[in-house]
């Protein structure tokens, strides 16, 4: 965990800039969380925003040494410009870092955010204490990170972890990058209310689900009525879980990978959704790779790639 000594007495800020809210937070060297800010993004004045909620935190820190970015989009590792932002088109334009850290005077990394929640975890969440770490984000999108030796492993071009477009249906509906069958089709958050929707009109017996009742549910409302024990949402997310596993049992087969990490809004259905993932990642992983995987739930929350990126700005200079 420890790098060392020198890189951890100062204090980072790390930002998330991966939904509609802008959260900053001050982070210890060890990642410790000290302060918290959140506001609306305006993705138009992101560079001002920030930086005017750095300069309050600043007031808190005696020492504050770097800034760490996790954005929804791809990153060029070697130009730090964002390349493509589903998520903040703005970004796209401009040089975030630059711009940030001519407001601030601080050197500013930027970084994928499901890169930077994976980093996170690895430091102070659940992937904590393994060396080599899978993590994946399932909320609006699914995202993957890949950590190896410690190191994110960012791949030839800088995206490896494309965990949302492993195929799961050849023959399935058409995605976003273009393929048809990515699991990010079926199990967004998204896509699960769609699926459920769908399967609303199609089955009798889903009259029953008190889902029927409130036609703009959410992910969130079908994971809530899971627990209360809606024996539709139960199958739904069960289902869903089975897809997610499929998916994880071809990482566990690829990269015989220690521990995999399981964070993102679908998650809060906890061991309800991690259950299904673990019995199909089992029945369809080679068993020797499987039998050598941890497979948990983030431990994070929506801290994850806040207190990430502060770490991945601390640690710059090793990665
Ligand atoms: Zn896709």
């Amino acid at each position: 965990m420890a790098n060392n000594s020198i890189a951890q007495s100062g204090n980072y800020i790390g930002v998330d800039l991966s939904a509609q809210t802008l959260r900053v937070a001050l982070v210890a060297g060890d990642g410790q969380v000290l302060e918290r800010r959140e506001t609306v993004l305006d993705g138009e004045i992101v560079s001002r925003q920030t930086a005017s909620i750095v300069q309050e935190l600043r007031d808190h820190a005696a020492s504050i040494e770097a800034i760490g970015i996790g954005i929804p989009g791809l990153v060029n590792p070697q130009t730090h410009e964002v390349v493509i932002s589903s998520g903040m088109p703005s970004a796209e334009h401009g040089n975030l870092q630059v711009e940030l850290s001519n407001l601030t005077g601080l050197p500013v990394a930027l970084e994928n955010d499901a890169n930077a929640a994976a980093y996170g975890e690895y430091i102070t969440g659940t992937g904590r204490g393994s060396r080599n770490m899978f993590y994946v984000t399932l909320g609006q999108g699914i995202g993957g990170a890949i950590i190896l030796g410690g190191k994110l492993w960012l791949g030839a071009s800088g995206f490896a972890g494309e965990f949302g477009h492993i195929t799961i249906d050849p023959d399935g509906a058409e995605c976003v990058c273009g393929n048809t069958g990515c699991l990010e089709t079926v199990a967004s958050a998204p896509n699960i209310v769609r699926r459920t929707h769908e399967r609303l009109f199609r089955d009798g017996t889903s009259s029953l689900s008190k889902l029927s009742m409130n036609r703009d549910f959410t992910a969130a409302d079908i994971a809530r009525e899971a627990r209360n024990g809606d024996d539709f949402a139960l199958l739904m997310i069960e289902r869903t879980g089975r897809y997610i596993g499929t998916a994880v049992a071809s990482v566990i087969n690829l990269l015989n990978i220690e521990r995999i990490v399981l964070g993102g809004g679908v998650m809060e259905a906890g061991d309800l959704i991690l259950d299904p993932i673990i019995r199909e990642a089992g029945r369809r992983s080679f068993q020797p790779c499987f039998e050598a995987t941890q497979i948990v739930a983030a431990g994070l929350g929506a801290d994850a790639v806040a207190i990430g990126a502060a770490m991945l700005a601390r640690d710059a200079e090793q990665i």
